[in-house]
């Protein structure tokens, strides 16, 4: 093996291990909690090598970045995650090869997707990214539609054609109420999430938890965790 593949391979196993020993704690399937390998600002090489590893769902949040990656990536069985604020103007190309956008959070955005779907023939699976530290349906200051504004969107990507509702996703908040309190972050969006599921019942993803907070997402009900740092290294700044 290439150091390069060793030094994934072993990332992997350590983040697995932390996923399994996560579920087990809190009583839940290892099956039931799916790993997201977030891979921006990482070259392609590494997407090659994380899919050989056995890696299925890859995440990127910068379409100038992403775009060019899925293409060189196009050959594997990936299912690709868009994960970052999405301009209106980016929404075409992120649609050419995005399998899922998490990040959905005001209505304009859900028009722009369904209509390039559509046009594209294809359909794509959103999450509602929620904001934790905004007021009401505010939006948030890293994106995300505040809890107040979750039911109104969630109806909006479940009536557009080409639109399928996932489910929600968060980034835990850096300020406001639960600034440095990810479980309590966490367990308010599997709160959003059981409300959600009342009147979307196929809406069942949650997307929680990065590499410094897996477990507490894991235990509070998360059904996706989007790592980065722990698997493919510190990412320069940028990103
Ligand atoms: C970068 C990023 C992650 C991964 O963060 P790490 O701390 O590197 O694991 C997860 N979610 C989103 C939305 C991101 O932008």
């Amino acid at each position: 093996m290439t150091d390069r593949r060793t030094e994934l391979a072993d990332n992997l196993a350590r983040v697995e291990d932390r996923i399994s020993a996560a579920c087990a704690k809190a009583g839940r399937n290892r099956d039931d909690v799916t790993l997201i390998v977030v891979t921006k600002t990482y070259p392609a090489t590494d997407v090659r090598i994380l899919s050989e590893l056995g890696i299925r769902h890859v995440a990127e949040n910068r379409d100038q970045d992403a775009a060019p990656k899925a293409a060189a990536c196009s050959d594997l069985p990936l299912t690709w995650h868009f994960v970052g604020q999405l301009q209106t103007n980016k929404v075409r190309s992120v649609t050419g090869y995005a399998d899922i956008v998490q990040s959905v959070d005001r209505v304009k955005l859900v028009t722009a997707l369904s209509k390039e779907a559509v046009r594209a023939g294809r359909e794509l699976n959103c999450l509602i990214q929620v904001a934790l530290d905004a007021e009401s349906d505010a939006r948030g200051d890293r994106g995300g539609v505040g809890p107040g504004g979750v039911a109104a969107l969630a109806d909006a990507v479940a009536a557009a054609e080409g639109l399928r509702l996932g489910g929600l996703m968060t980034v835990a908040p850096l300020a406001g109420p639960f600034a440095r309190r990810q479980r309590a972050a966490f367990d308010r969006l599997m709160e959003i999430s059981s409300g959600l599921r009342a009147s979307h019942p196929a809406a069942k993803m949650v997307s929680a938890g990065m590499s410094s907070d897996l477990e507490d997402a894991v235990a509070a009900g998360a059904t996706h965790v989007r790592v980065g740092t722990a698997v493919l290294g510190v990412r320069p700044r940028l990103g």
